[in-house]
């Protein structure tokens, strides 16, 4: 028996079904006329202003892809090893507009002098500016942290949250920071978007220049239960590594065949609808970086 599960999203411009063939409406939306629907399908009627369809086998194939091309390219950045939602929280900070080479570098002595919250909302200012100076942006990140820090020991006694919306209160966390603890540091199912896997999104998707909710709506779908963690290291990696900003190698890519971008406008894989006259696909070559930080 064939099913379709429709999930709801707060947002209301977006929509998903989860659908398996033949009776899934992204079968009737293909051919690359995302901009035209065939004349009496229903949704041609009332056409909804967003739509995403996913094919659940095709949901579970890209999942599995990236899943297994990730445990092959995988590097044990020290943030990444034994971490703990605050080791998580603080390489989120450090890793906006920085190399993870550089941040690599520092990551280890700034979690040996500062290896909690306490101690780092007890730092000074100065003090913290002094340490990040060789990795750059240091007035920034010295206030941002300390700032999350003092935060997290008066409104939550020291212990990093592990609510998605708590965690977006902590002051300059964000969606990328907030996903990332989550999923890395307290291994609770939540999407990770930085610039990265917000590119790959955009892309497998066949969007232009998506904003940052209508790529957590579409994370938040893609991101699966088990191995979730994993999942999200693979968005991130296959958009440092293989999908990147000019020039993605897509032929090395692992979900190739999956990809709007790639030239799989529609189907087999994933279907984004925008309203009409917006702007889909044919966007090779051009990332989205409009958002996140990488
Ligand atoms: S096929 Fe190309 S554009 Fe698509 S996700 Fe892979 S590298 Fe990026």
């Amino acid at each position: 028996m064939h099913q379709r599960h429709r999930v709801e999203f707060k947002y209301p411009c977006l929509r998903a079904f989860l659908g398996s063939p033949p009776d899934a409406p992204a079968r009737v939306w293909d051919e690359g006329r995302r901009d035209s629907p065939r004349v009496g399908h229903p949704s041609s009627l009332h056409p909804p202003p967003f739509l995403v369809v996913l094919l659940q086998d095709e949901l579970d194939e890209l999942r599995s892809r990236v899943k297994a091309w990730e445990t092959r390219v995988w590097r044990p950045y020290p943030w990444r090893v034994n971490p703990s939602p605050y080791r998580v929280m603080i390489a989120q900070f450090l890793l906006r507009r920085t190399t993870r080479t550089a941040v690599a570098r520092k990551y280890p002595s700034l979690i040996a002098k500062y290896p909690n919250v306490y101690a780092l909302a007890r730092a000074s200012t100065e003090e913290l500016e002094e340490e990040l100076r060789d990795i750059g942006l240091y007035r920034v990140r010295a206030r941002q942290l300390k700032a999350a820090a003092q935060y997290i020991v008066v409104h939550h006694g020291g212990v990093v949250p592990n609510t998605w919306h708590e965690l977006l209160e902590v002051p300059g966390l964000g969606p990328y920071g907030a996903g990332a603890v989550l999923s890395f540091g307290y291994g609770i199912r939540a999407p990770v978007v930085d610039s990265n896997s917000g590119r790959v999104i955009a892309r497998l998707a066949g969007l232009n220049k998506p904003k940052l909710k209508v790529l957590l709506e579409i994370a938040w779908l893609l991101v699966p239960e088990e191995g979730h963690d994993v999942f999200n290291y693979g968005m991130v990696d296959l958009g440092a590594y293989v999908c990147t900003p000019r020039g993605p190698r897509c032929s090395q890519c692992p979900v190739s065949e999956l990809c709007a971008h790639y030239g799989h406008p529609v189907l087999p894989s994933l279907l984004v609808r925008l309203p009409l006259g917006s702007s889909v696909g044919d966007q090779r070559g051009r990332g989205s970086e409009r958002y996140g930080d990488g």
